[in-house]
């Protein structure tokens, strides 16, 4: 274990970040607003680090008395100032299961709550914070972004904070709660006739005409960087080591490889021991290209139409899903999709054993959590991390119909009581819980 002892110190342009280099050719191109290899190959451009340094300016020290965010983290990170955009996001509670886990048959289960991140409530509050610094650096006066629902969120946020105008594309069929999540930051929202696939690829010709810095296209590279810290909080919040198995939802497959980066860069520089952690995925039915993939055996990931309530994760043409691919096979992970009726029972079940509300996303996680362990895929012995990726009060519509109703009485003693007696009769309560 190498333990530096010294302060870190922050390069005057990039920090430790010195290229962005082509993840299929291995072509270098400065550290600018650009995503794709567009000199060679076409492939998706990656945030390289000189390693070496950075092994000697941090330490988990140095890292311990970092402020309380994902900022702690920032020589890991594709940003140059020492002033980055802080809105506290990041360091959400890593919390120890014991009901779900009990109900699952698991004895080392803990759930990343990214659904109480800071400002919007998902974990693309890290991203968007990454993304929004470097598009400081880089001069961008306008922000933007393709967005299922919690970027646009985040991103029109973060914006407002940072005093960058920005403005937001989203499929027009969004839950309620996320385009009002958006519009209260007072962004310039356009609600695009079509599905994800369409709003990024609408996206992609509005950035070649305007000058705008989309967080998740021409900033991709750093966006997606943003992503590692989930996998930084986790080891640090174990006690400095990483978990066995994790298990995280595919939208595009950024955040799950990301994940992996994050886990081996502290390896690399010495933060934690070695250690093989499985990957496991999580995708809904009715947007499940990686997982068919996965199942099929095929190194390919098929295009699809998304059919499902689960929105936030509904990419049917999943940029990164090779990459993803690729990790859990070699990682001895699973990738595995639920229906949407399981998925509402996920929501459920993280909710009444562990008190945490979680979106159609988090659902998934909990459902394909669940569903792994069923087919023997997930040892009850293994430390597992669960995330959880956004709130679920942003997607209400999804359990409504499905969770019951209130008992409706009387201010009256005599009213209460009924009530009560018809509860224990329709088994609305757990009456040996409500006696205790
Ligand atoms: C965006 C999103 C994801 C996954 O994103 P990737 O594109 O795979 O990085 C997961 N959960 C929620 C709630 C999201 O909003
Ligand atoms: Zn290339």
């Amino acid at each position: 274990m190498t333990v530096a002892t010294s302060t870190p110190i922050f390069g005057t342009t990039t920090g430790f970040s010195t290229t962005l280099k082509c993840k299929e050719c291995g072509e270098d191109y400065p550290l600018e607003a650009k995503h794709i290899c567009e000199d060679v190959c076409f492939g998706p451009l990656e945030v390289k680090y000189d390693y070496d340094k950075l092994r000697l300016s941090v330490s988990r020290a140095t890292i311990e008395a970092g402020p309380n965010s994902i900022w702690r983290y920032r020589p890991f990170l594709p940003v140059a100032t020492n002033n980055p955009i802080d809105v506290g996001t990041g360091m959400t509670p890593l919390v120890k299961s014991h009901r779900l886990a009990r109900r699952l048959g698991l004895k080392n289960l803990y759930i990343k709550n990214d659904a109480v991140n800071m400002p919007t409530l998902s974990f693309k509050d890290r991203v968007v914070s990454v993304a929004l610094t470097r598009a400081r650096e880089l001069g961008f006066s306008t922000v933007s972004c393709a967005s299922t629902g919690n970027l646009a969120n985040s991103t029109a946020a973060i914006a407002a904070h940072a005093s960058l105008d920005c403005c937001v594309f989203i499929p027009a069929d969004l839950e309620a709660g996320k385009v009002l999540g958006t519009l209260i930051y007072n962004p310039t929202v356009m609600a695009v006739k079509g599905n994800y696939d369409q709003v990024n690829k609408l996206c992609c010709e509005v950035g070649n005409t305007y000058g705008w810095g989309f967080v998740n296209i021409n900033l991709r590279p750093y966006y997606s960087e943003g992503s590692k810290t989930l996998g930084f909080e986790v080891a640090e919040q174990l006690g400095w080591q990483l978990p066995d198995h994790i298990v995280a939802p595919l939208a595009s497959g950024s955040l799950y490889g990301k994940i992996y980066k994050g886990f081996q860069e502290f390896v690399k520089v010495g933060l934690v021991d070695d250690k093989a952690v499985r990957f496991s995925g999580a995708q809904a039915e009715g947007c499940s290209p990686i997982a068919q993939a996965f199942r099929e055996g095929r190194d390919f990931v098929a295009p699809v139409k998304p059919n499902t309530i689960a929105k936030s994760i509904a990419i049917g043409n999943p940029a990164d899903g090779i990459y993803a691919l690729e990790i859990a096979r070699k990682t001895g992970g699973n990738i595995e999709s639920v229906t949407d009726p399981e998925i509402i029972e996920g929501m459920k079940l993280l909710a009444e054993t562990e008190g945490i509300f979680t979106e159609t996303a988090g659902g998934t996680t909990i459902a394909v959590l669940k569903k792994l362990v069923a087919a023997g895929k997930i040892d009850p012995d293994e430390t597992t991390v669960a995330y959880i990726t956004g709130n679920g009060l942003k997607t209400q519509e999804a359990v409504q119909g499905y969770i019951g109703e209130p008992l409706t009485i009387e201010a009256k003693l005599d009213s209460f009581e009924r009530a009560m007696e018809r509860a224990r009769t329709l088994g609305r309560l757990e009456w040996q819980q409500v006696l205790v």
